[in-house]
């Protein structure tokens, strides 16, 4: 059997970064599944379709082009690797994303992400829906103001001017909104190891993943 290492947590978690370097250091693949919710919302976003009819995404999500190359994603030949972190798509892919048609198209195409010699997924029903076999389950998190903090940090590096508190107070509403909703919440679920990454770098919480993969 491939094994998947399945890494959920809230946003600004670290987890994308954490995830990624865990795939790095196992050569594992790696699947970023906010991405084909983010993908399906620009896809949809690009052709005027109406957010709130869940069949017309639903079959966006299952026709989608999409290529993921190391660290580039192309949708329909065309380079969307910036365009998809947009905040006009994550708000479209966070809408999106509660509709369970949209969620089974996707089903598939991200299990197709499992193969030899492993996966690190990422994203937040990893563990509970999509590879429910998964060898191990991590939720990582770190408290609001460290993750507001990391989140302004690395606003300030690409030089867009942020604000901590206005970001504070985002998180803490996206966290209520993600684990309020009736599809795929956030949470932290059964036989998933908590991983507080509020004292540590990126590289602790790295070995500490590794550490209990080979367990
Ligand atoms: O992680 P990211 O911000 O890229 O995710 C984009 C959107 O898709 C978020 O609203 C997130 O909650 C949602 N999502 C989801 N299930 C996943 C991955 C992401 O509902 N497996």
């Amino acid at each position: 059997d491939i094994p998947v290492i399945a890494i959920d947590g809230p946003s600004a978690s670290g987890k994308g970064t954490v995830a990624q370097r865990v795939a790095g250091k196992l050569g594992f693949h790696y699947l970023d599944s906010g991405a084909l919710y983010r993908l399906v919302a620009l896809s949809a976003m690009r052709s005027d379709a109406d957010l709130a009819d869940e069949h017309v995404l639903s079959d966006i999500a299952a026709r989608l082009d999409v290529v993921f190359e190391d660290a580039e994603i192309w949708l329909e030949s065309e380079n969307v690797t910036d365009a998809i972190r947009a905040e006009a798509c994550s708000n479209a892919a966070s809408r999106i994303a509660t509709y369970p048609r949209v969620r089974v198209a996707l089903l598939e195409r991200q299990r197709a992400f499992r193969q030899f010699p492993g996966l690190v997924a990422d994203g937040r029903d990893m563990g509970s829906v999509v590879f429910p076999d998964a060898a191990l389950k991590i939720f990582l998190t770190a408290s609001a103001e460290t993750r507001a903090q990391r989140r302004y940090k690395q606003l300030m590096e690409k030089g867009i001017d942020a604000n901590i508190s206005t970001l504070l107070q985002d998180l803490r509403e996206r966290d209520a909104r993600d684990s309020g909703r009736s599809v795929a919440p956030l949470q932290q679920g059964e036989g998933t190891s908590l991983l507080d990454t509020t004292s540590l770098d990126i590289g602790q919480a790295v070995d500490c993943i590794l550490r209990q993969y080979a367990e």
